[in-house]
């Protein structure tokens, strides 16, 4: 793979900015990366294990000279970053972002870029439940797709370019709407979170099953839950704060369903029950056969 830009700022050096940083460098993507991080502590640990060829002190000193300048900090903090960036960006760059969600994203960021820059909001569907500059590695985007949320001023060989990035480290990429893209991750991404919290929450709540109890027999399915309720509070807040619409359109929906089934159970109609799991488990083979995760048993986790 050969060089996509000259100079990369990433502002933010968490689990993605920094996995960016090493799948960009693994591939020779950029000239240069230079890192901003909001706290002493990150920016200070990031110098430690060579996160970034430059760690600024500001985020104006980071992005002046950037081609590519990406926002890697939690959703709400996103109107702040652009707004101190904004004066400082060179003629010409792209600004993208990797927000979980994008309408509130592009009105947030979009007042505080000025003209001549190209915005190309984006959002890599990978993550793990860990965070912070130590938690990234070059591996996770593979075979995992990045939405590109172009805005309509962009121009086609920014989004070009940034497409052959992110490739580059590895993903598959798409590009559709930001109002498309908020409504398909309310129904991958954020119900299935807000869901997997609720019932990590219920089973700490109950006090009849004890503590000891519920660690000991999680692998029933309860601890494939916690994995997903794990997930970093500061950025799972902002995003439903921000996707509000698309999230609670798909619970209005789940909770219908769930009534749908509770109801099948107290009146003990298995033949709808039946046929609801045998629907869902076809779309499981579906999400391996797009190969999207694996098909060993218990997730790979089974010791062969
Ligand atoms: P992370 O590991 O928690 O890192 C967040 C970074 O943002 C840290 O460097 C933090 O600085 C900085 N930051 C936090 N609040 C800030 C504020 N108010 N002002 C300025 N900087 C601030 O987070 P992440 O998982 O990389 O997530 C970053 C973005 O990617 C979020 O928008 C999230 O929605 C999106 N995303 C996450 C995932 C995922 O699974 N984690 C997947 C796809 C997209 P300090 O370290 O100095 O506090």
């Amino acid at each position: 793979m050969s060089q996509v830009y000259e100079k990369v700022a990433l502002i933010g050096l968490g689990l993605i900015a920094s996995s960016m940083f090493w799948a960009s460098r693994r591939a020779g993507l950029a000239g240069e990366v230079r890192g901003f991080a909001r706290s002493d502590e990150t920016r200070a640990i990031a110098r430690e294990i060579g996160l970034c060829d430059v760690v600024c002190d500001t985020a104006a000193e980071a992005v002046q000279d950037a081609d590519l300048v990406v926002l890697c900090v939690p959703v709400g903090a996103m109107e702040a970053v652009a707004r101190e960036i904004g004066p400082h960006l060179k003629p010409g760059a792209t600004v993208s972002d990797v927000g979980s969600v994008k309408k509130a994203v592009v009105s947030a960021v979009g007042p505080h870029l000025p003209n001549g820059i190209d915005f190309v909001p984006a959002h890599p569907l990978a993550g793990t439940e860990h965070s912070g500059p130590r938690s990234g590695f070059a591996e996770l985007f593979e075979n995992r797709f990045t939405i590109l949320v172009p805005e309509d001023s962009a121009r086609a060989e920014a989004t070009a370019r940034l497409r052959r990035y992110w490739e580059g480290m590895g993903a598959l990429v798409e590009e559709m709407d930001a109002e498309h893209h908020d409504l398909v991750l309310a129904v991958t991404s954020h119900a299935p979170h807000l869901i997997a919290y609720t019932m990590v929450g219920v089973a700490d709540d109950l006090r009849r099953v004890t503590d000891s109890e519920v660690i000991k027999y999680s692998a029933a399915g309860f601890r494939d839950f916690t994995r997903i309720a794990a997930s970093d509070p500061t950025m799972w807040r902002d995003v439903f704060l921000n996707n509000k619409e698309a999230t609670l359109e798909i619970l209005g929906r789940f909770t219908e369903e769930l009534f749908a089934l509770q109801r099948a159970i107290r009146t003990g109609d298995g033949e709808q029950l039946f046929d609801y799991f045998t629907r869902t488990r076809a779309i499981r083979r579906g999400i391996i056969e797009a190969g999207q995760d694996t098909d060993a048993p218990d997730f790979g986790r089974v010791k062969k």
